[in-house]
């Protein structure tokens, strides 16, 4: 069965266009949570070419266990050689060296780790999964002056002025994006029109 490089087949195809803004780590995970709920998804970057800019960033486990679950595990195994696997500290008394103290390395599971090293280099990582793997669609150089709703349409707009990708959203379904999109709704108590109550029957975050 055809997969995506998630887990499980391939989802529906809900029908839903969306649009990013942003290729970092926080647009580049939209794009793919998006994907996985089988939404049609581009991303707008306003940098023209991907550098491997930054220093150190640091991933505690509760964002590893979202990167373990794209592509089964295969951004996890591309970011961990890049990471840092260190065994502990040591803290040594300043005169002699002497070691005062060890602080033994965090334990990790595989399916919940850190992730710490070079953002460029992690950033990477996520960048060529979105663009090569799951083939989402990543304008380069375009950056987006301001979104527009009007007659029943939304979209973005370019510096150029150019309109682009229409969100497929009608006005009077505006909805609360987090059911919507990502296929998961925390709020018992929101009155906001709502296309998923109770259970969703789509993929679970
Ligand atoms: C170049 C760079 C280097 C960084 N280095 C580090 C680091 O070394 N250590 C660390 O801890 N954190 C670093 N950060 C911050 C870190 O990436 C973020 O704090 C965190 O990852 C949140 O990411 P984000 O996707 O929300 O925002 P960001 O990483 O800031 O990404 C936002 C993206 O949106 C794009 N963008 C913004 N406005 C528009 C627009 N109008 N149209 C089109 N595109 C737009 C930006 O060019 C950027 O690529 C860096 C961020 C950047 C952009």
């Amino acid at each position: 069965m055809a997969t995506n490089g998630v887990h499980g087949p391939v989802p529906h195809k809900s029908g839903i266009k969306v649009v990013v803004v942003g290729a970092g780590f926080g647009g580049l995970g939209a794009a793919i949570e998006c994907n996985r709920q089988g939404h049609d998804v581009e991303i707008y970057e306003q940098f023209p070419e991907l550098k491997q800019l930054g220093d150190i960033i640091s991933f505690m486990p509760n964002a590893g266990r979202i990167f373990y679950r794209w592509g089964d595990g295969v951004v996890a195994a591309r970011m961990r050689p890049l990471s840092i696997n260190h065994g502990g500290f040591d803290i040594h008394k300043f005169d002699s060296g002497e070691v005062a103290l060890h602080q033994p390395p965090a334990v990790y599971v595989k399916e919940a780790a850190g992730y710490h090293g070079h953002r460029g280099e992690l950033h990477e990582v996520v960048f060529d999964y979105v663009r090569k793997d799951l083939g989402i669609p990543i304008h380069l150089n375009q950056r987006i002056e301001e979104y527009f709703e009007e007659d029943g349409q939304s979209g973005i707009i370019l510096a150029s002025g150019e309109k682009a990708s229409t969100l497929s959203l009608p006005l009077n379904r505006r909805v609360c994006a987090n059911p919507e999109l990502l296929g998961q709704c925390r709020r018992s108590d929101c009155i906001r029109w709502c296309p998923i109550k109770g259970p969703t029957g789509r993929p679970g975050l």
